[in-house]
């Protein structure tokens, strides 16, 4: 379903303000970019922003599987979790793996987890994703125009792929959550996959097209584009660390490499890194990350039409601009520890066996995921400090829902009611 959102009008003079964007991911961009659009003055701040030649591999941003996928309302904690985790965790080149010594650590945020699976929570959180994503299009179609970044979308759909007739229809609950939410998808034969996508190794059963969906072709590119637009309009990036957002007297108070930036608003953007700095704000917040990994293909980018998954191997394999990248997989193992080089050949070994013309993988990347226990973004106030607003923990979703994200984000930041009820996104809602 595909909503449009309201048109949001230029504030007055007299409540234009200068907001402080931490972190310069699609959430940051977006966020900044609608700001501006309201007649903000927008300083955004990052160690590595999408500017001139940075690479910025170190946002999540850059290595996602560049897809659009209003196909997501169901969480990643469905019912029955509980018993499927374990044998996941135990097979080390599986679609999900621990990094055991951050057990320990990861324990609330795991019980948190398990506890979002009931039938119950996963109807509530499927209600509020899917309540997002049918506005998710929308607030993109501005920021594409405005950035100039048209020329990257590729509307093709998004294929997801089984082996076997009991793999289909051990997810019957899933597409009967999608279809209570209006998820537009088509069933596709054997015979329909082939022709779709030739060059796939015939190893599937049945599967499903959803329409809807689309890629970025080079996230970087677009983030670039978006930073571009932003300076554009007369704002401004600054390449830094911030290490504590406190409240001041006169405003909101950002510290950056040992100096001090003065803000009347703030929002904290920041990704899988949000944590601390909500911390030094006196926030607690139940955000951790769901590390993921992309291998890239660089002759490949010919031999699929879509973004193609198999739910099995828990990755896409996606046609962009530098060829095929291979992007996803989920390890739960904090923000420390190095690249697990088992889990980028897992994937190399998966893409060897499903598509076989695709050769040599180069370009290994590991990312964090900003994820919450329930699948859901947060998106709203500090509760310690009414200047600064919240808005990371997107998960799985970060690229589909970013611009919806920039768009709540000035509507709070404007002291406007939001169009979406933002209650289930509370920043302390654990
Ligand atoms: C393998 C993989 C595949 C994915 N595929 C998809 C997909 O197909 N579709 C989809 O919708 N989503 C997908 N996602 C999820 C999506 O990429 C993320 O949810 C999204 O990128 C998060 O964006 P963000 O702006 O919150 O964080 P990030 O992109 O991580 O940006 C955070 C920024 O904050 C900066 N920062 C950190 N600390 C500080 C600090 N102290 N001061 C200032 N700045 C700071 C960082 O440098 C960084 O630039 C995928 C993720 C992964 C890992």
């Amino acid at each position: 379903m595909n909503r449009p959102l309201p048109e949001l009008q230029p504030l007055p003079d007299a409540e234009r303000r200068h907001v402080a964007v931490v972190g310069a991911g699609l959430v940051g961009l977006c966020s900044a970019l609608w700001l501006q659009r309201t007649g903000h003055r927008v300083t955004m701040i990052d160690p590595a922003p999408p500017l001139d030649d940075a690479s910025y591999r170190q946002a999540c941003s850059y290595g996602n599987a560049c897809t659009f996928a209003p196909h997501g309302v169901v969480p990643v904690a469905t019912p029955g979790v509980i018993w499927r985790v374990p044998g996941m965790l135990l097979n080390p080149l599986g679609p999900l793996a621990i990094v055991w010594r951050y057990l320990a650590q990861l324990a609330p945020w795991l019980c948190a987890f398990l506890a979002s699976s009931t039938k119950a929570e996963v109807e509530r959180i499927a209600t509020t994703l899917a309540a997002l994503l049918s506005h998710a299009d929308a607030a993109w179609q501005p920021l594409v125009m405005q950035a100039g970044a048209e020329r990257l979308k590729r509307h093709n759909g998004c294929l997801y792929l089984y082996k076997t007739e009991a793999q289909f229809q051990a997810a019957d609950a899933e597409y009967a959550l999608r279809q209570r939410h209006g998820v537009a998808m088509e069933q596709l034969s054997r015979a329909d996959i082939q022709s779709l996508e030739p060059n796939l190794a015939p190893l599937y059963h049945k599967g499903v097209l959803f329409r809807d969906a689309y890629v970025f072709s080079s996230p970087r590119q677009l983030a670039f584009a978006l930073a571009q637009a932003l300076v554009y309009g007369g704002g401004e990036i600054i390449r830094g660390e911030v290490s504590a957002i406190e409240q001041r007297n006169d405003g909101i108070g950002l510290r950056i490499a040992g100096k001090a930036m003065l803000a009347d608003h703030a929002v904290l953007a920041a990704g899988a890194h949000s944590r601390k700095l909500a911390a030094s704000a006196g926030d607690h917040v139940l955000l951790d990350t769901e590390r993921g990994y992309h291998v890239l293909f660089r002759q490949a980018g010919d031999l699929l039409s879509r973004p193609v998954c198999y739910p099995e191997h828990g990755f896409y394999m996606v046609p962009m601009s530098d060829g095929l990248r291979a992007a996803g997989t989920v390890e739960l193992g904090g923000l420390a520890a190095p690249l697990n080089p088992r889990r980028t050949a897992m994937i190399r070994d998966g893409v060897k066996m499903l598509l076989p013309a695709a050769g040599q993988g180069s370009d290994e990347w590991l990312g964090f995921r900003p994820s919450m226990p329930d699948s859901l973004p947060v998106i709203g106030g500090s509760r310690r400090l009414p200047r600064l607003t919240y808005a990371f923990g997107h998960g799985h979703l970060g690229l589909t829902l970013s611009a919806l994200t920039g768009y709540l984000v000035s509507q709070l930041v404007a002291g406007q009611d939001p169009v979406i009820d933002l209650a289930p996104l509370r920043p302390d809602r654990f």
